[in-house]
């Protein structure tokens, strides 16, 4: 069924195509809690998303195709492998033609393809070609797809299923950095050495600075394993923490990347321009958090 636009009586076309924007995932904390029977591990984490993304285009097409283009479309398979042809072949909508530009590095922790996987799905719900699935049903295509699904700050637990609301975020500009090192995501929990870990500690604050403070006395249980598994990690912890104006820096997910949370948009500006000059293969972004 084509989607109408809801304004105007002039406007009675159905749309044609959806584009949609998948934004870096960044988990500001990430306790590793515990392991389930079946092997996969429990989180807590609290979750949020940067302004810094990838796009996704969906319209509908005779036969499923994929397109993947931008400045990091190298080695993301084109194909059924590709985690927005999968979501799409779930929703059960009819064959689209997806193109995917890719500005987020891969494998890198900011959870890329799961972002690309739920951009497909708004897109597909915009077209009225499907509707959104129960985030629960997701979880086969990755932990991360179901907190992708609505992109916005929230706290994450279970093995990704269960998302419950946070107190909105100060406002804060983060600088996301990756050295060029893909991290598989099963190495890196492999590489665990302690697997039950406390959970998120006291309550979220609300302003920048008591909020960065409160962070602060957070973890990421994967950094560990991750630095043992890229040593190349600590040299980015380092130069984040060494930008002025970076309140904390941390790596998000199984890594490598790293984000510095900056209260003010001028210094992580700055810092992006300082550390793209030091660094020219790393690859630097800076976004609003939300
Ligand atoms: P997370 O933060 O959830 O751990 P990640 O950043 O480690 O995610 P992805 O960027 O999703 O991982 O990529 C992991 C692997 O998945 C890639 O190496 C690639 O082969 C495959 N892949 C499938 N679909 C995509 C996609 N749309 N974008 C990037 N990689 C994809």
């Amino acid at each position: 069924m084509p989607c109408w636009p809801k304004r105007g009586r002039r406007l009675l076309q159905p749309i044609a195509k959806a584009t949609e924007a998948a934004p870096a995932k960044i988990n500001l904390a990430l306790h590793v809690t515990g392991r389930r029977g079946d092997g996969y591990h429990l989180l807590d984490s609290l979750v949020a998303f940067a302004d810094i993304a990838d796009r996704v285009t969906v319209e509908p097409a005779a036969e499923m195709s994929l397109d993947v283009t931008g400045p990091r479309a190298a080695g993301v398979p084109a194909d059924a492998r590709n985690l927005v042809w999968k979501a799409a072949a779930l929703s059960g909508a009819p064959p689209v033609a997806i193109t995917l530009e890719k500005h987020l590095p891969a494998a890198a922790g900011i959870g890329g393809g799961s972002s690309d996987a739920a951009a497909t799905l708004r897109a597909l719900e915009r077209l009225g070609l499907a509707s959104l699935p129960d985030p629960a049903d997701l979880l086969e295509l990755g932990a991360d797809l179901p907190v992708c699904l609505s992109p916005r700050a929230v706290r994450m637990e279970g093995i990704g299923e269960t998302l419950s609301p946070v107190p909105p975020l100060p406002p804060l500009w983060c600088l996301l950095v990756n050295p060029g090192v893909a991290l598989s995501t099963p190495a890196v929990f492999a590489a665990l050495e302690t697997r039950e870990n406390p959970g998120l500690r006291g309550h979220m604050p609300v302003g920048a600075g008591a909020f960065c403070a409160w962070l602060a006395g957070q973890r990421n249980d994967l950094e560990p394993p991750a630095l043992r598994l890229a040593p190349v990690i600590r040299d980015v912890l380092a130069a984040l923490a060494a930008q002025p104006g970076c309140a904390l820096a941390r790596m998000s997910g199984s890594g490598a990347t790293c984000f510095g949370l900056f209260p003010a948009e001028a210094p992580a500006r700055a810092a992006a321009a300082a550390l793209s000059r030091a660094e020219p293969g790393w690859w630097v972004a800076a976004g609003r958090l939300a």
